[in-house]
């Protein structure tokens, strides 16, 4: 989909043969290099030359986005003033939105499948080739189901390449070891392993002395995982002195990037939704939108945050046009590595996440959930902890340790934060951290509070 393969690869090589596979990834890793725009308006074209060719293609494949276009009575050049559509929108209109002739029936009897066998790159064969099926840990409201296509696939795995291999290009001619710690999504980097490149896959439900002896034994170049699984291995004795740590399918919060850095080595993060690959680290370690591939415009929504609506102009099995996410960011200025595409300052959190308390002034006021943990992480000797809002005005909060000293301070802690943003009469609670689902997203700020409105 992305450009034609070479007449070699189409004519001797078997599309399915691994070594197509990897050259595939290769091409697109190398690809990369020229995509990676220190020019914002050399960006901005490229991005307009791929969105006419990705729009034309989509209006005539896809039948919602065509049926959305026409209800606004716009043209596929016009597509940067269609209205948003969300996860609710996209999962109600599944069967007509993607291009590979997919049910929601047929993709979420697939993907349950997979998870009570924990297969969780379950793949269906398509009218247009293979599409890898995946269901979004939504934390309310419908669970979002995603398809990727295997060209996407591997241009995703190419891209996440050559944007994480410590030393480019010469890291492509040393012997890495890659451990990979993430239940899902092993088959993108599994499309990447070679001689030189080989992966270790860590399954996080295995005990954790366990994973962390396997881990010190392999002393990996390149650690790949969850901050909050990777931050329990450290501090269960794992030894380990990665070139570089990537950090992904959470939010990186600084505490976490502190003690992994001290103890493992330099923290990039990757961030990767179901909704696509949405940033990249940068040389200087910064996290830059994926603006090559993607285009992103902003909603203001306050206090700093703004929330993304992205337009991929890459994916054809399930377009992403003008699709609003639940994540809100906070922007940073020009990196010094001076690449173009934007940089993130910090990834907030989940909208769906934020608590929501009475104001001052009559009103609610909506608190993001990193302003919670900002609050909570400078509580001294508290290791871990959840805030849950569960009623109307009531947050409870879930602390490891729970001795008397840190309620205190956690407690003074939030409610000077609260009484900042204006926030009136919240009742707070405290008690033990109740166990986690092994194997579950780490959430520590959680809404579990629905207004009847
Ligand atoms: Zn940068």
């Amino acid at each position: 989909m992305f450009r034609k393969q070479p007449c070699l690869s189409r004519n001797r090589l078997n599309r399915n043969d691994p070594v197509f596979e990897r050259l595939s990834v290769l091409r697109h890793a190398l690809g990369e290099s020229r995509l990676m725009f220190t020019d914002r308006a050399a960006l901005e074209r490229h991005q307009g030359r791929l969105a006419a060719r990705h729009l034309r293609w989509v209006a005539a494949h896809s039948a919602d986005v065509a049926r959305r276009l026409r209800e606004a009575k716009l043209t596929p050049g016009e597509w940067r003033h269609l209205p948003p559509t969300d996860k609710a929108g996209m999962m109600e209109h599944f069967a007509q939105l993607n291009t590979v002739g997919l049910t929601l029936a047929q993709v979420l009897a697939v993907a349950r499948r997979a998870e009570d066998t924990r297969d969780f790159s379950p793949t269906i064969r398509t009218r247009s080739g293979e599409v890898t099926v995946g269901l979004s840990s939504g934390t309310s409201g419908a669970q979002g189901a995603f398809l990727v296509s295997r060209a996407e696939r591997l241009a995703w795995a190419g891209v996440t390449l050559r944007h994480l291999l410590p030393n480019w290009p010469g890291g492509l001619l040393t012997r890495q070891r890659v451990a990979f710690v993430l239940r899902a999504e092993g088959q993108l980097y599994r499309s990447v392993a070679s001689s030189r490149l080989h992966f270790r896959f860590l399954d996080l439900l295995r005990p954790l002395p366990e994973l962390a002896a396997e881990l010190s034994s392999y002393n990996p170049t390149l650690l790949i995982g969850p901050p909050s699984v990777l931050r329990a291995l450290l501090d269960a004795g794992a030894l380990a002195s990665p070139v570089q740590v990537v950090s992904v399918a959470e939010v990186l919060e600084d505490a976490d990037k502190l003690a992994l850095s001290t103890g493992f080595g330099p923290v990039v993060q990757v961030y990767q939704a179901t909704e696509g690959l949405l940033g990249l680290p940068c040389a200087h370690g910064q996290l830059h939108l994926n603006e090559a591939h993607v285009h992103f415009d902003f909603e203001d929504v306050g206090g700093g945050y703004v929330r993304p609506v992205l337009t991929d102009l890459r994916r054809r099995a399930q377009p992403m046009i003008r699709h609003r996410l639940n994540d809100l960011l906070r922007l940073g200025d020009a990196c010094p590595c001076g690449l173009a595409a934007r940089r993130i300052e910090s990834v907030a959190g989940r909208q769906d996440e934020a608590l929501s308390l009475p104001s001052v002034s009559g009103g609610r006021v909506t608190v993001w959930p990193d302003f919670v943990r900002g609050a909570l992480n400078r509580v001294a000797g508290l290791r871990e902890y959840r805030a849950e809002q569960t009623a109307e005005r009531t947050v409870q909060l879930q602390l490891e340790p729970d001795a008397p000293a840190i309620r205190a301070t956690a407690t003074e802690a939030v409610q000077a934060a609260l009484q900042r943003l204006g926030v009136t009469e919240t009742e707070l609670s405290c008690g033990p951290l109740e166990a986690a689902v092994p194997g579950a997203k780490r959430q520590r700020v959680r809404q579990r509070w629905t207004p009847d409105c």
